[in-house]
């Protein structure tokens, strides 16, 4: 499962960090994932409770947030943001000089802050 390898290197992330940070338990984390990603936060969810029992960051609140892509163009590099629908109508295009555009943004699964207690 996609959702369970990825929780699991958040949580390492994470527990790396903490002790760099010298903390002792964590309270809350925020992720942002990428609409691009397909990623089921249920199932993030879930995997992230199961493997996280037993870890500094057992019973912390996780915050997950799903963020647009952005795109740029590669010819007039221009960025571009718009849902998937869009860019599929788009077909790709740049809407400004019909430009090959790449994804950008949106594809990442990023830890955006995490708190805890020392
Ligand atoms: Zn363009």
């Amino acid at each position: 499962m996609h959702e369970f390898s990825l929780a699991l290197s958040v949580i390492n992330y994470i527990e790396e960090v903490s002790k760099k940070m010298k903390l002792k338990k964590i309270t809350s984390i925020h992720i942002e994932i990428g609409e691009f990603t397909h990623i089921n936060p249920l199932q993030f969810r879930f995997c992230f409770k199961i493997l996280s029992k037993g870890t500094i960051l057992e019973n912390s609140r996780l915050y997950i947030r799903k963020i647009k892509p952005t795109f740029l163009c590669k010819n007039c590099k221009r960025k571009i943001k718009k849902d998937i629908k869009e860019i599929m109508e788009l077909q790709m295009k740049c809407p400004y000089c019909k430009g090959d555009i790449e994804l950008e943004e949106g594809k990442e699964l990023l830890v955006k802050k995490i708190k805890g207690i020392r």
